[in-house]
């Protein structure tokens, strides 16, 4: 099988060896070939024909390096293996990504340069588009002129949407880490941007150019800075649009302005008025039951005295909760579950009781609820407690104020929702939060400009006690949205 592309010599001594859907090229080093990304599994026939057209042969490839471990770049790999005898590089992060095709012979690290012949590729951490993604970066030299050649080893941004970052257990703190990249690569100097995908440098179209072309249209130390700008502006572009279609309307506490707060009348409610999202409070009992409810003491909401946590289950089940005319009972955190997990919605848990985060995690365990639960708590160890025992589910912070060392430290335990006060939320902070990679909901939304403001700028999420206001408001919006 031949490739759909012709293999060309791009410059100097790299030539181009791939097929439409996944770039491969090869370095001639003098010393042996260095073949950069291989492809799908069906590549391997023809990259070895691909190369045979230019006169080399794959018994010749003495390493095989790659840029990232989806399999559009490394399921060819294992054949090309298999008849060179080539060593392969690898950032140990992606390993996953080879569902054990092969294992890599070195894994690469940020800085390592690796040398062969007269050829010496300088590797970048460069993490986003995966964990383990590394770009490359080498000299070329051609017509006495020695040019600088790279390659952003993971630029596609469709790979971290929501939907897609979630298909792959993952949260939403690589597009921080895809953002820190760019700003990265920005301080190489560039002159033959060389892509991992052919429409990335539109290799086809220069190659055209260059069979009659007196200069090598690859050349242009433009394309690099003008490539990095357009997958900011994408990552913005996906960013922004998500926060309007994947907004979560999260009922507080259920509807809890209309009904007694935490209780099914409230939940079910906030539900039929259009809550994509429920947000609710475990407290355990004195004999270990997990039971919704928010204020460490009973008097507010049931007019009883005494603690939550030191009574019984038994007790509480005796007791009522009310709001305005209506009375419910406390509702325990496995029949609420029962009753709303399986649903279309997005939960919002909170950890109100120090020490309660590995019970949590547990009953959650029971219920297939993994991709749609964030687990919240204004208390920092709790959060981190629940990263460490279960850290299957997203979790969040509840903060007052949000500092970078806040940021700092919740990107250390891979916390990736920022939940900040309402008050503190405008379009500036928004992005600057997006930026890094979290997910913004804020709370403390007590009234309906407040409400407008968080919309407007641009956060994931919200709680609000009175979800069908909101619920009509981003109706209106997305009315407004077609309309246009
Ligand atoms: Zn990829």
């Amino acid at each position: 099988m031949k490739s759909d592309m012709v293999p060309f010599r791009m410059a100097g001594n790299l030539y181009f060896v791939g097929c439409k859907k996944a770039s491969s090229h090869l370095l001639d080093t003098g010393e042996g070939l260095i073949l950069i990304d291989t492809g799908y599994e069906e590549n391997a026939e023809t990259i070895v024909n691909s190369m045979s057209e230019l006169g080399f042969d794959i018994r010749d490839v003495k390493y095989i390096i790659h840029s990232h471990g989806h399999y559009d770049h490394t399921f060819a790999t294992a054949k090309l293996v298999k008849l060179s005898g080539a060593k392969t590089f690898l950032n140990h992060r992606d390993i996953h990504y080879l569902e054990g095709r092969f294992t890599p012979d070195f894994d690469i690290k940020d800085g390592d340069i690796i040398k062969l012949g007269k050829t010496e590729i300088l590797c970048l951490e460069t993490p986003g588009h995966t964990e383990g993604t590394i770009s490359f970066f080498f000299n070329i030299e051609e017509n006495g002129k020695i040019y600088r050649a790279g390659m952003f080893g993971g630029a596609g941004t469709n790979q971290l949407k929501k939907d897609f970052l979630k298909s792959q257990g993952l949260n939403t703190l690589p597009r921080g880490q895809f953002f820190k990249s760019i700003e990265r690569l920005r301080n190489e100097h560039v002159d033959i941007f060389i892509g991992n995908h052919s429409w990335q440098n539109d290799t086809q179209g220069n190659y055209e150019k260059s069979l009659v072309s007196e200069i090598n249209p690859f050349i242009d130390e433009t394309r690099w800075g003008a490539f990095l700008n357009k997958l900011e502006k994408d990552l913005w572009t996906v960013i922004e649009n998500e926060s309007k279609t994947h907004f979560i309307n999260y009922a507080h506490r259920g509807a809890s302005e209309y009904l007694p707060e935490n209780t099914f009348l409230a939940f079910y409610t906030g539900v039929y008025m259009g809550a994509n999202g429920i947000e609710t409070d475990v407290h355990v009992t004195k004999d270990g039951v997990a039971v919704l409810f928010h204020d460490d003491t009973l008097d507010r909401v049931t007019g009883e005295s005494g603690i939550v946590s030191e009574k019984t289950y038994e007790e509480l089940a005796e007791m009522f909760v009310s709001k305005n005319e209506f009375q419910d009972k406390i509702v325990r955190f496995e029949d609420f579950l029962d009753k709303f997990s399986f649903r279309d919605l997005t939960f919002a848990i909170e950890l109100k009781q120090k020490g309660t985060a590995k019970q949590v995690a547990d009953i959650l365990r029971k219920y297939d609820i993994k991709d749609k639960v964030v687990i919240t708590s204004f208390d920092f160890e709790s959060v981190c407690d629940m990263r460490e025992y279960a850290p299957e589910f997203n979790a969040g912070f509840l903060a007052k104020e949000v500092t970078d060392e806040l940021l700092l430290e919740m990107k250390k335990r891979n916390i990736s929702e920022i939940c900040p006060k309402a008050t503190l939320v405008n379009e500036e902070n928004v992005r600057k939060w997006h930026y890094e990679g979290f997910n913004v909901r804020a709370w403390g939304v007590s009234n309906e400009d407040l409400m407008k403001t968080v919309y407007e700028a641009g956060a994931d999420g919200m709680t609000v006690n009175f979800p069908d206001k909101l619920a009509e408001y981003i109706k209106i919006n997305r009315d407004m949205e077609e309309e246009k």
